[in-house]
């Protein structure tokens, strides 16, 4: 994760289900460029040390609610990565169908509220979506997953980085084409012939606590592209009038000398 650039100085941070009762996590103020084997510390499910010589995570709590919601999660991964983080902060979710891939592994990415790091408020926050989602942003703070096993959860996050970069781009270039609904129907259904298991169907509107996933997914009539409805948006500098430093300085002259 830090080295690619995915969390800075001691963000981030990484546990793993040893047994029913028994987590391995990454320790406080340690930064993971530097971490070391002997640094790491055992938890109970309840966060009580049981071995280590420094304190678990500052997070540690928002690991605990992901494993008593999600039984069959097995790791959790959290870290900054900056595109991802920039959605967050920019308060856009990566919800709209429009790679394949990400579809079937993770479905979409929704943003859980914000709350303040390391406080009960951020394990709330995550609660609400964690049933439904392998991979969410966190408002103004990172992004979170979650795996079967750690590479599972550390991959998913690469995954999240990738597709906000390239959502980035699509973006910067000025519209996206989105999958029809038919075709993320039919890519959901392919989710069995690779083995992935998806954490939930989708749906179209987000519930209270969200047992299943929005993905903006527009019908297709037949197609398995559809237009981006939303682009081109009209520039708002339609109104504005653009000069030249010559052209106003000109402007300008001729106003004075027109008052004298
Ligand atoms: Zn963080």
């Amino acid at each position: 994760m830090y080295a690619r650039g995915y969390t800075a100085s001691n963000d981030g941070n990484i546990s793993v289900r040893l047994g029913p009762d028994r987590l391995l996590m990454t320790p406080k103020s340690v930064c993971k460029g530097f971490m070391t084997p002997d640094m790491m510390c055992i938890t109970d499910l309840e966060g009580r040390k049981l071995q280590g010589d420094r304190d678990p995570s500052s997070e540690m709590l928002m690991h605990l609610e992901v494993y008593r919601q999600r039984p069959d999660v097995q790791a959790v991964v959290h870290a900054h990565p900056p595109t991802a983080t920039g959605f967050a902060v920019a308060g856009i979710p990566l919800d709209r169908a429009v790679l394949a891939e990400v579809l079937t592994t993770l479905g979409s990415i929704p943003i859980a509220e914000y709350a303040t790091p390391s406080t009960k408020e951020l394990p709330l926050a995550v609660r609400k979506y964690i049933k439904a989602y392998d991979g969410m942003l966190l408002a103004n703070h990172g992004a979170l997953t979650v795996g079967g096993d750690l590479y599972g959860a550390y991959y998913k996050m690469e995954t999240i980085e990738h597709f906000a970069k390239i959502s980035l781009v699509a973006r910067l270039l000025g519209r996206e084409n989105l999958l029809s609904r038919e075709e993320v129907t039919r890519l959901q259904e392919l989710r069995g012939a690779y083995g992935i298991k998806a954490p939930a169907p989708i749906c179209e509107d987000t519930e209270e606590d969200a047992t299943c996933q929005v993905v903006q997914a527009p019908p297709g009539a037949g197609s398995r592209l559809v237009p981006d409805s939303v682009s081109p948006k009209p520039s708002p500098r339609a109104e504005e009038i653009r000069l030249t430093y010559r052209e106003l300085s000109a402007l300008i002259e001729d106003a004075i000398r027109s008052l004298r």
